[in-house]
């Protein structure tokens, strides 16, 4: 595996899929998430969930990490994501980046390279363990923030995101893991629970993100709660950057998208 991560970084087999996220407000896909892969030697997608515990292990997540981020403003820049109804991209941040003192700087660096305008970025953040960690978290959140970058608490409901993590962390955003969608419809109790979770997060004023989607049953039950934002298979999967642009293209309506084709 270790081998596969240094190949990839070597060869630039590392590729980004953009996974659309529709707001239930708007009525229309207003942001995405970018979800990283790997290819190996024969061109075979690898998934994260197979190789960011080893990168993240050897440190290899760093420079990974800093890929993802230079292919997504490269992204963002060469196709003017706004012109198909798109505000931003959300990014996803492992716990050994935001422990890294230099993360702040290197990103700066990387959106003026491409001439970017921060709030086209949200970054997704997870809990970190330790308090050294956390603070230096913490310090790279600022510096983002003051450059006008914004937040999302990734994982909620997974153990990874306490509440006590959403009172701490300055985001704007909390999304809500699909292991808690999924209990809620499949335990009476875990109802309460995110119920409660709910009206306390939006008592500060706070947005939710419903991960995990995959029916309409699903999609309605979060839209009636009052969920603002709603992201996984029932709407699409992660697709590649020139099948997702068709896929928004396609779906927006009209005043959305002023692209020209
Ligand atoms: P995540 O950030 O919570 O991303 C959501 C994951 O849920 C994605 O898996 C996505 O494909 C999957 N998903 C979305 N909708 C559905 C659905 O309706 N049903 C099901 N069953 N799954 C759905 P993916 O792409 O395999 O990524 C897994 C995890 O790997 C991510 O979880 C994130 O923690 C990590 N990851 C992905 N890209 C990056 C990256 O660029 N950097 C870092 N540090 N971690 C990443
Ligand atoms: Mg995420
Ligand atoms: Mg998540």
């Amino acid at each position: 595996m270790e081998q596969l991560i240094i190949n990839a970084i070597e060869n630039d087999w590392v590729e980004v899929y953009y996974q659309p996220i529709y707001s239930t407000e708007e009525r229309r896909f207003t942001a995405a998430e970018a979800l990283m892969r790997i290819k190996d030697e024969n061109g075979k997608i690898i998934p994260p969930g197979i190789f960011i515990d080893v990168a993240e292990n050897n440190g290899m997540i760093l420079r990974l990490g800093e890929m993802v981020f230079e292919k997504v403003c490269r992204f963002i820049r060469e196709n003017q994501i706004r012109q198909y109804g798109l505000q931003y991209i959300e990014v996803n941040l492992s716990v050994i980046q935001c422990a890294y003192e230099q993360l702040a700087d290197d990103y700066i660096r990387i959106m003026e390279e491409n001439s970017l305008s921060p709030d086209l970025i949200n970054l997704e953040i997870t809990e970190s363990a330790s308090v050294s960690a956390k603070k230096t978290l913490l310090e790279n959140m600022q510096s983002l923030m003051s450059y006008g970058v914004r937040f999302s608490l990734d994982d909620f409901g997974t153990g990874q995101s306490n509440l006590n993590y959403i009172v701490d962390m300055p985001v704007d955003i909390v999304k809500f893991d699909r292991s808690m969608i999924n209990a809620y419809f499949e335990n009476g109790k875990a109802k309460y629970v995110m119920d409660a979770a709910m009206h306390m997060i939006h008592g500060m004023d706070l947005e939710i993100v419903s991960e995990g989607i995959e029916t309409k049953e699903q999609y309605q039950t979060m839209e009636d709660l009052g969920i603002s934002y709603i992201q996984g298979f029932y709407f699409s999967k992660p697709l590649p950057e020139q099948e997702f642009l068709a896929f928004i293209a396609g779906t927006q309506p009209r005043s959305a998208v002023s692209v020209s084709r």
